[in-house]
């Protein structure tokens, strides 16, 4: 994949940039491994005032860099100054919790006695260079939330950014510079998928995480096995929507909408699944189809549009087969279903949703990444279970019931990373994020994300 600025919503080529070559890649895995050295040995003071000032001038810099991820990944204007407040309030938080959460561990002394010690306790000591594979969907937060965290633990990082977003991933390098860290404490690479192997293979680069699709997340996690070094894995999601009969229906479908098409739908932890019960699925599905058809779809730099393009042409006919697929084989789209016709040029797709969806297709155990609803009815609580597990992903899900019992119910047995009842899933600077099953493993932000590229240390004494 070439390494430009292509506007999703014209189509237009904007900018190439040649990929680095081996020789300029090598100058940048030494001078992160340096500065390693040296970063490593900063007070958590020094590295929170850093941190504090990349925030600042992130803030300062919100409309600009909005504009830059709208024109290369087609997002909403409104939303893209969105993400850029959200991840000024993330260098805050690890601004402001790294060191507690970092704190030294003291075992119960019950424990350390135990141990034969006289003293013990457990340090958190930065890792080293770690290498960050990162999507295009949320071009800065995705990397935020790994940054921020990384660098406040006192590890260097190199980033290998989506091909498709060249200009925000060196602007993320200049942010850092910028903001005063040392000479390679966070670089960006622009390379291509191929150079990812020799940089896991480098035994400078200590660690990786990857946010991105379930291939590339297992060619990462791969490698880096046979190189024995930790990694997190991100993956894709198939977010089960479960409504129940008490749920507050106006605000279930209210928020159904924007969970399915926030970032066109192009979201790993958008609802992607919705199971709705039979005694309230004709009210729940007459307003759900009728607020998706009222989005309005068109140029993303416009302030009242709703859903912007798809981010690539290939992302746009990877979902076209999708939705082709279930309507052959004999699901209905009760709205949607191709693309817009109003705006020829560009890479859009209208808001859809699809009921009728059987075993046979592929939309139903893959992901769908655009603003493409599938709805289910189930005849009760067991089978919404059953239903909302029966999928090979795990990342995240959503519940709408005031039953306690259900809500314990769901907790208890729902396979995902989370479960969010009466609310939209998203992410917070201070709540674990991540999955299980084929969603990948590992924790994100709070302080289990701080702590995964960390050695834990025993420090014991005799
Ligand atoms: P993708 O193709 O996997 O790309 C993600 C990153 O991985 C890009 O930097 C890409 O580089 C790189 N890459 C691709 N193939 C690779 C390989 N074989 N080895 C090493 N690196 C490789 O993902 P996408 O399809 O663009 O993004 C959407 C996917 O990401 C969806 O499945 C979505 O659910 C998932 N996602 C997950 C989360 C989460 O937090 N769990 C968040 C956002 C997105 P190039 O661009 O150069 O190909």
């Amino acid at each position: 994949m070439a390494i430009a600025t292509v506007n999703p919503a014209t189509g237009e080529t904007l900018k190439t940039f040649e990929p680095l070559d081996a020789g300029a890649i090598e100058e940048r895995v030494s001078r992160a491994d340096r500065a390693f050295r040296e970063y490593r040995l900063t007070p958590f003071a020094e590295r929170a005032a850093l941190m504090h000032r990349a925030a600042d001038l992130l803030e300062a810099d919100q409309d600009a860099i909005a504009r830059t991820m709208t024109t290369e990944m087609g997002k909403p204007l409104a939303a893209a100054r969105a993400e850029a407040a959200k991840c000024v309030k993330a260098m805050r938080w690890y601004a402001e919790h790294a060191e507690a959460q970092l704190a030294d561990e003291h075992p119960a002394p019950a424990d350390v006695k135990d141990s034969g010690a006289a003293r013990a306790f457990v340090r958190y000591r930065p890792l080293g260079t770690v290498l960050a594979v990162m999507p295009w969907n949320f071009p800065l937060w995705q990397v935020v939330r790994f940054a921020a965290p990384a660098l406040m633990a006192g590890n260097t990082g190199l980033l290998k950014h989506a091909s498709n977003v060249p200009q925000t991933a060196l602007y993320i390098e200049e942010l850092f510079r910028r903001a005063g860290f040392p000479e390679g404490a966070f670089q960006t690479l622009l390379v291509g998928s191929g150079a990812v192997a020799g940089l896991l293979r480098d035994e400078r680069i200590v660690a990786a995480t990857l946010t991105g699709s379930e291939p590339a997340g297992r060619s990462v996690a791969s490698i880096a096995g046979d190189e024995i070094k930790k990694t997190v894995l991100e993956l894709g999601g198939s977010d089960p929507y479960v409504v129940l009969p008490s749920a507050d229906l106006d605000k279930a479908v209210r928020t159904a909408v924007t969970a399915r098409v926030q970032n066109a739908g192009q979201s790993c932890i958008a609802a992607k699944r919705f199971i709705v019960h039979t005694d309230i699925y004709e009210t729940f599905m007459a307003r759900f189809v009728e607020r998706m058809s009222a989005l309005k779809v068109g140029d993303p730099l416009a302030e009242d549009t709703d859903i912007g393009p798809l981010s690539s042409a290939q992302g746009r006919s990877d979902l076209e087969e999708l939705v082709d697929d279930a309507t052959h084989r004999g699901a209905t789209a009760l709205c949607g279903g191709g693309r817009p016709l109003h705006l020829p040029d560009g890479w859009f797709y209208e808001p859809t949703v699809l009921t009728g969806i059987t075993e046979e297709m592929r939309i139903h155990r893959e992901e769908a990444f655009g603003p493409v609803a599938t709805v289910y009815r189930v005849d009760g609580l067991d089978e919404a279970v059953e239903l909302a597990n029966d999928t090979s992903f795990g990342l995240s899900s959503n519940a709408w019931t005031r039953d306690s019992a259900e809500q314990e119910r769901l907790t208890r047995d729902l396979q995902a990373g989370g479960v969010f009842f009466n609310g939209m899933t998203a992410s917070h600077p201070g709540l674990p994020f991540g999955g299980v099953k084929r969603s990948g493993y590992g924790r994100e932000l709070a302080g289990h994300g701080i702590r995964e590229f960390c050695n834990a240390t025993t420090v014991w004494f005799g």
